[in-house]
């Protein structure tokens, strides 16, 4: 594996200022304390979350903060006690970890611990970046030398992908409607694909992404501006509807469709987070006498990254495909002009 010691005291790193304002600093090259990892970045990938904070700024981080949570690279200096990396090692990691002592770690709810969110890694989008130990002893990997760094940074979308679907317990025979056609929309779909579900319906909006999640395996895509859109749906499974719903728009009207398109004891799952201060409001007779179940599942616990590892090194999935675009970190304003538009699905941002 070829890597560059870093050489220079200096080294370029994204900061979000403040919403809709992104800086190319440049900062100290950090150096590796006891456990940790200096990890020379080979891709950063963009995500949703990256562009909800972007444009509204991001209820659990303090900005002006370093940018981007996606990212593989290539080990160049490890601090003392690293035991399972080696300067020049080829590195995939999720962004957080738990503590696995508290109250939540105790009962196998770690992706409710305190720490996986107060300690997020964040700063992919740089020429290099310190893995904190919590990581590197729980989330981080040797990524196989088949797969490539962009593969390797959809560790952490891929691993709430599989904690949601692990809660859904999608079955062979199921038909499932996915709304929302942005990444983590098709991430759900190639997983669901690869899982055997009998049909995969996604239906959202936007011409670009309709086109990619009908290119990726959807067996129908719905454009919900269409007239006749909310009777396609209708129609699923024979005019019962989807037995399982996966809302993956983050909007308070994504939440409402899907309570209202699942089948009568189906089961829905809100993936997308809304805004901060909005409310959903059900019909209490078509949740009881419907007998749904509404599941809300949130992050990822670690047999969930490593189970997305698992998927990506079988490389199955073809989730390679979802990675549309590449800029230079020197770009990476322009990356983010491009998410707005939706006319990319995920970029790679290459140092
Ligand atoms: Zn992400
Ligand atoms: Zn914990």
């Amino acid at each position: 594996m070829i890597y560059q010691q870093p050489a220079r005291a200096l080294i370029r790193q994204a900061v979000l200022a403040e919403p809709g304002r992104l800086e190319i600093r440049e900062v100290t090259l950090p150096h590796p304390g006891p456990g940790e990892v200096l990890l020379q970045i080979k891709c950063a990938l963009t995500c949703g979350t990256d562009l909800k904070a972007y444009r509204r700024g991001h209820p659990l981080w303090r900005l002006p903060a370093p940018f981007g949570h996606e990212f593989a690279g290539v080990v160049a200096e490890i601090g003392p006690e690293v035991e399972n990396f080696r300067p020049g090692d080829a590195l995939m990691a999720a962004p957080t970890a738990p503590c696995g002592e508290c109250f939540y770690c105790g009962r196998g709810q770690e992706n409710l611990c305190a720490q996986a969110i107060e300690k997020m890694i964040l700063g992919g989008y740089a020429d290099y970046l310190l893995i904190g130990s919590h990581v590197v002893a729980r989330n981080a990997f040797h990524k196989p030398a088949g797969l490539p760094f962009e593969e390797a940074a959809l560790l952490e979308p891929l691993a709430c992908v599989v904690h949601a679907q692990e809660r859904a317990r999608p079955e062979k025979f199921e038909s499932v409607l996915i709304i929302g056609a942005g990444p983590f929309g098709l991430l759900h779909m190639l997983t669901l694909r690869v899982l055997g579900v009998r049909e995969v319906v996604v239906a959202g909006r936007g011409a670009y992404r309709l086109e990619w999640a009908g290119r990726l395996g959807a067996d129908r895509v719905i454009d919900v501006c269409e007239i006749g859109a909310g009777e396609a749906i209708a129609r699923i499974n024979g005019g019962f509807g989807p037995d399982l719903v996966i809302e993956c728009t983050g909007q308070v009207a994504g939440w409402e469709n899907a309570f209202a398109r699942v089948r009568r004891g189906g089961r829905v799952v809100f993936f997308g987070g809304c805004p901060l201060n909005t409310t959903l409001t059900v019909d209490t007779r078509r949740m009881h006498y419907d007998n749904l179940t509404l599941l809300a599942p949130f992050h990822f616990r670690p047999r969930d990254v490593r189970r997305a590892f698992e998927l990506l090194c079988a490389r199955k999935l073809g989730v390679g495909r979802i990675v549309d675009a590449r800029r230079p970190l020197s770009e990476l304003a322009e990356v983010f002009t491009m998410l707005e538009r939706g006319a990319v699905l995920k970029c790679a941002v290459i140092p």
